[in-house]
């Protein structure tokens, strides 16, 4: 895991097909939250801590274009209601 000088994090892994996500511009470097492969549209689960990676999981994995936005449709409206 490398990170660069300005607390963004840099490119990821992706725990299911092992290449390297590109980080969204919302993904801040204390971002929790969701994180959509773009190869393998593998949703992961990812916690970030001072841009360095505490936890990262995969929520699912290869899902169908229209399943992730579905998906993170449904991550956004639930976490909205916290
Ligand atoms: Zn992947």
């Amino acid at each position: 895991m490398i990170n660069d000088r300005q607390g963004k994090p840099t490119d990821l892994l992706c725990l299911v097909c092992e290449k390297a996500i590109k980080v969204p511009q919302y993904v801040s470097p204390n971002y929790k939250g969701v994180l959509v492969c773009q190869d393998c549209k593998s949703l992961l689960h990812i916690k970030l801590v001072n841009s360095q990676v505490a936890e990262y999981e995969i929520k699912k994995d290869k899902l169908q274009e229209s399943s992730v936005i579905k998906a993170l449709t449904d991550i956004r409206n639930s976490e909205m209601k916290k």
